[in-house]
């Protein structure tokens, strides 16, 4: 069965990764993404989560390129890290309303047609900043946690229509928002990891696929820590 889906940021990065891995089981892949041109072979949206109206839309265009939509992956994020006494509101605001409200508004919008069709998976992508915090933070931790929250306020919600709500928390991935480390950061960093190594952006999407597959058809509110052990304990 061949399925619509729906990757926020999936134009590069984790977010790419994923959509590219359900591409190649057979399912109707759209990405949203900001800027720039979208991903060949994929449908690419142009879509800004911090505006309510922009995500209507691009929901709209891959409900009427693929049918209705089966699967959300929230995974748009972006950080802005600044230690707490130096950080402007509007920086706080910024990360929380790309990466928390911006997901926050995408599952609203998937919820209106999962709910009447009785089916469907919600997978948010947080961090392992939630659960660890890092310093200079403060804003991409609280949003990140909150998407915890979300999640699990969704999955009750909606589980009486047959919908899940999950969330995938990489650790430090090999992708995107960590291709600026120096290789010292990346020493230090793998240091910390139980397995030693950084995530693949395929480690995070083999996650987002099996908690969008019939196999995880009995799991709902769960955070999946994908981190090689970072997080443990947390
Ligand atoms: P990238 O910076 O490579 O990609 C971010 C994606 O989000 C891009 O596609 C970008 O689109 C999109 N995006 C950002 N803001 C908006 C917006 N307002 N509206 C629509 N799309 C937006 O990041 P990664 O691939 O590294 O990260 C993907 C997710 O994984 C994020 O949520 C991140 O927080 C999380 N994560 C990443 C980790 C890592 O180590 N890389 C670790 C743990 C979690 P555009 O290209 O148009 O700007």
């Amino acid at each position: 069965m061949t399925r619509s889906v729906l990757v926020t940021g999936g134009n590069r990065g984790i977010g790419l990764a994923i959509a590219r891995k359900f591409a190649a089981q057979g399912d109707r892949v759209a990405v949203a993404h900001r800027s720039g041109d979208g991903p060949d072979g994929l449908l690419s949206l142009s879509c800004d989560v911090t505006d309510s109206d922009s995500v209507t839309a691009a929901f709209a265009r891959a409900a009427e390129a693929h049918g209705p939509l089966d699967v959300l992956v929230a995974n748009a994020g972006t950080s802005e890290d600044g230690l707490l006494i130096g950080m402007k509101d509007a920086s706080f605001q910024r990360v929380l309303d790309t990466n928390l409200t911006g997901a926050f508004r995408a599952a609203r919008q998937a919820a209106l047609g999962m709910t009447r069709r009785r089916q469907g998976r919600l997978v948010f992508i947080s961090s392992v900043a939630a659960h660890r915090g890092y310093p200079g933070q403060a804003n991409y931790a609280a949003s990140k946690a909150g998407l915890v929250g979300m999640a699990r306020a969704l999955a009750r919600e909606l589980a009486p229509f047959g919908i899940t709500a999950n969330v995938v928390a990489p650790g430090l991935v090999d992708a995107g928002l960590t291709e600026s480390l120096t290789p010292q950061q990346r020493r230090r960093i793998t240091q910390d990891v139980p397995l030693g190594r950084l995530a693949s952006a395929d480690d995070v999407a083999a996650a987002v696929l099996w908690l969008s597959s019939p196999e995880a058809a009995y799991v709902t509110g769960v955070t999946v820590a994908v981190d090689g052990g970072l997080g443990i304990g947390h």
